[in-house]
Formats: C-alpha cells, structure tokens, sequence
C-alpha cells in the first residue's frame, strides 16, 4: 500500500462492483484513486448469491422490462430500465472477458435461474456465490492497472466543494493515521448501501450510508430514501450479526415457504416485497419468530452443485437442508432510493458521480427485481466513467485550494461516522413520513 497523494484525476470511493467496474473503464492515461472503508472484501458485492439478469435476446425483452416495472410498482424511471436491459449483453460479455465463469449448458448456452418477480427464467449464475466470482475477477484486473491505487482502510469524511463543483475528498487514512484532504477533477460515489445503518440487515456493517449522509449535508439532491427492500428469506439466528441470506433462487428452484404446521401459504415466486409481507403476516398468525423454507423439492444434486454454500451455511447452524425445512425470516437488504443520478452518473453537484447501491437512477422504482443490482451498479459505474472521459476538463485548481477546509474539524472520525449513521436513520424516518428530504435539509444549512 502506497502514501496518498494531493491531487488524482479521479477519485473513486468503493471496491465493490460499481467503484471497481468504473476504475476499469476510465482510460489508462488517468490516474486515479479507489479508496474503500475497511478491506476490499467487505463489500455486498462480495456477498451477493443469486446472479445478474441479461436479456436474452430480443424476444425477452417486453417481458423483462414488464417484470422490472411490475416489481418496482410502475414507480421505475422508464430511460434508466431500458437503458440497463439494452446493455446488459454488453456487461455480461465484459465480465466473461474478465474471466467471470457463469454456469453454461452442454451446448455452450448460459443456463439460466429464476427469482421472484421474474416471469421467466434470466438470471445468470455461478453456484450460489455470483459477486464473490464478479468482484475477485474484477479486483484482479483493476489491480493490475498502472494508473489505478487502491486504498484500503480509508475512509471518505467528507466532500470539498465550492457550492458550484466538487473538488475531491477529505480522508482518514489508517496507515498514515492522518486526516487528509485530495483533490480530484472528478469524484465518483460508489459507497453500496445503507443497511449496516441498521440492525437487522444481510448488509455488511459499514455500509452506514456516509456517502447519503454527506450528500444531505452538502445539499446534492437525493431520492426515495425511504425505499428501503426488506429480502423475505434470510436463515433465523439468534446470534448478534449480519443476517445469513438465503437466495430467493432457491424459491425459483422449486424451494416451498411453510407455516409453523408445515403447510405452503403464499405463492414463493411474486415480486420480493409482496412475499415480505405474506411472511411476516403468517409470523404475526402463527405466533412465531420465522417461517419455514423447504429445499427439499429441489433435486439433490441441483441443491449440491447450484447452493453449496448455502447448505454449509445451515449446516454450520446445525440442519442438514437435505432431511429438513430451515427456518427464516426476512431482513433489510437493498436501498432503491439513494443520491440522484442521471444514466451517466452525474448527480447534482457538478463533477460528483454516484453510481450503484449509493444512487438512484429510478430503474427499480419502489421495489428491485432480483438480480438486477449487480447489472445495475456494474453498467451505470462504466457509463460514469465514459462520461468523464469524454467530457475531461480539468478542475481549477486556484477555486479547489480556496475551499477552507479546517482538517482539524475531522480529528474524531469515529464520532463523526456515528453522527452520519444517526443522519441515515433520522432522514429516511423523516422521508418516510412524507417530509421533502431535500427542502428539510436545505433549511438546515441555511
Ligand atoms: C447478501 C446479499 C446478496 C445479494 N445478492 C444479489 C444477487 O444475487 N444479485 C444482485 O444483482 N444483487 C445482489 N445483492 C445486491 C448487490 O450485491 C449490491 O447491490 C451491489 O453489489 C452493490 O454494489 P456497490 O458497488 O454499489 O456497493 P458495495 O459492493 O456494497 O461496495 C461499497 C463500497 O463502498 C465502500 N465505502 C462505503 N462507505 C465508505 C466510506 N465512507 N469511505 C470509503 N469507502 C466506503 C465500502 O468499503 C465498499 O468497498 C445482494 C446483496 C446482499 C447484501
């Protein structure tokens, strides 16, 4: 790991799919810097099960932009899911490029998987550890890049702006134990999520939203913040932790929800949001803290060679998902809402980029489709990164030293993280409630 320098070209803050496929695309004269919080495998790309959606042809393509909206409550902004369908091919064959090997057929064809809300089976897979596979292959790559330093351990404090652009970041840094401000021409978010605000989460726990938080602070317009999804199926514990999830692809396999006198009582394959609230009201009717998942209509040997973790998972837990029903209950998992972005990233603040978890194009309206995030963080963070190539002009530089930024203000990032994490929860309540996040706000800094 080298010493931070003053000035990027480019910084990008995330190693999850979003930070590392734009690092990727921006071309090898530029340098750049991607930070990440703690190290580079605590991120949800690692952790994501199921698989990415890709249109399979033209035929599919009425049906999965249908799907995409019906799941989303017709909420979706239309541009950013055709947009996304259209390029998923692309962002599949990059990936294959990248040496990504997704689950193929006997005659060469991807073999495909299904999840709820999906009417036919899209979702590209391998075994049940998809963005392990993506993000180590995209990690490789990017380490490799003589223009790209990763970071790790270093944390984004906060934003240097003018209240016209954005000039980079302010940072603690672990390994130089030292608050520092770097200047960009270009800053990119790609911070994921904001689950580990809270308690009950398939989410890592850094991911506390710092980004949405700073962005509030500084006036750059969010969106839909309280559009928070809630994964229906994730393995009952009653260990302190992150939530264990189990990949709603199981359901698509053939796996049953049962209630507590082992009977099914929804249907498994509606959109996520609709199976949530069956589950939870059957808990409420039951009396009990979960419900029952039941793998055993799959195949044995499709639960062996698709969901290998998964079943070492349980049986770390103590069942052996061969002779018995697992218990699960659902757990925050996806932030649809986030910074506002338009299709090449840019959000309201001029020469600041949001892409994946962190923003909100509006392509998954109030609800995700499954397996669209991957594809989503992975096509609008390489758009991102075409936009500033092609628009490059270099920041200037007498207007970014002029910004007074007192570094001693950061010295306790400990509890100025804490106070971020309190802003997430304070302004999704609030939003939630119907109040204009952004007006609120903006009344706040006045
Ligand atoms: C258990 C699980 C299973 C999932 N399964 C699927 C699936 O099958 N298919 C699918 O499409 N999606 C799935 N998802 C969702 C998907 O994984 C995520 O939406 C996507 O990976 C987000 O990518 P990202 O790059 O935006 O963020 P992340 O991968 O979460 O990366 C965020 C990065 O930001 C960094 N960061 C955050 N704050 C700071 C800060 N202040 N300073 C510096 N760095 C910071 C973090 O360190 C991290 O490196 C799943 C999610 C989970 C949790």
């Amino acid at each position: 790991m080298s010493i931070l320098k003053e000035k990027y070209d480019v910084i990008i803050v995330g190693a999850g799919v979003a930070g590392l496929n734009c690092a990727l695309n921006l071309p090898q004269d530029v340098s750049a810097l991607l930070i990440c919080k703690k190290s580079p495998k605590q991120s949800d790309s690692y952790l994501a099960q199921g698989g990415i959606c890709m249109l399979r042809g033209d035929f599919d393509y009425d049906e999965y932009y249908n799907d995409t909206m019906r799941a989303g409550h017709y909420e979706n902004n239309p541009a950013a899911v055709e947009c996304m369908i259209k390029g998923s091919r692309e962002i599949i064959a990059d990936l294959e490029n990248c040496g990504v090997a997704f689950k193929k057929n006997a005659d060469g064809s991807f073999a495909c998987t299904r999840e709820g809300g999906h009417t036919s089976p899209r979702i590209l897979f391998h075994e049940d550890c998809t963005g392990k596979e993506i993000t180590a292959a995209l990690f490789k790559k990017v380490k490799k890049l003589k223009n790209v330093q990763i970071q790790s351990d270093t944390v984004m404090l906060d934003i240097i702006e003018n209240g016209s652009e954005c000039f980079g970041l302010v940072v603690y840094s672990q390994k130089e134990k030292a608050v520092k401000k770097i200047y960009a021409d270009y800053t990119v978010l790609a911070t994921g999520g904001i689950g580990g605000a809270f308690g009950n989460t398939t989410n890592f726990r850094v991911l506390t939203g710092d980004a949405l938080a700073i962005c509030l602070k500084h006036g750059v317009a969010v969106d839909n913040i309280n559009y928070i999804q809630t994964h229906p199926t994730t393995l009952y514990s009653r260990k302190r932790g992150r939530r264990f999830l189990i990949t709603e692809s199981i359901r698509g396999e053939g796996a049953h929800l049962l209630d507590k006198n082992f009977n099914r009582f929804t249907d498994e394959l509606q959109p996520r949001d609709v199976v949530k609230n069956a589950v939870l009201e059957q808990m409420r009717k039951d009396g009990t803290d979960f419900v029952w998942l039941d793998m055993r209509p799959i195949p044995k040997e499709e639960i062996e060679s698709h969901f290998p973790s998964i079943v070492s998972r349980c049986a770390e837990e103590g069942y052996d998902v061969f002779t018995q029903p697992i218990p699960v209950v659902p757990a925050i998992h996806y932030f649809m809402g986030g910074i506002r972005s338009d299709l090449n990233g840019r959000t309201t603040l001029p020469r600041l980029y949001a892409v994946g978890e962190t923003s909100c194009t509006g392509v998954h309206g109030k609800n995700r489709l499954a397996s669209n995030s991957l594809l989503e963080s992975l096509l609008f963070a390489k758009r991102a990164a075409r936009d500033i190539t092609v628009g490059y002009s270099a920041a200037d530089e007498k207007a970014a030293r002029a910004v007074i930024t007192d570094t001693k203000k950061y010295s306790d990032h400990e509890k100025l993280l804490r106070e971020y994490k309190r802003t997430v929860n304070k302004a999704v309540k609030l939003a939630d409630s119907g109040v204009d996040i952004n007006e609120k706000f903006k009344e706040k800094r006045i």
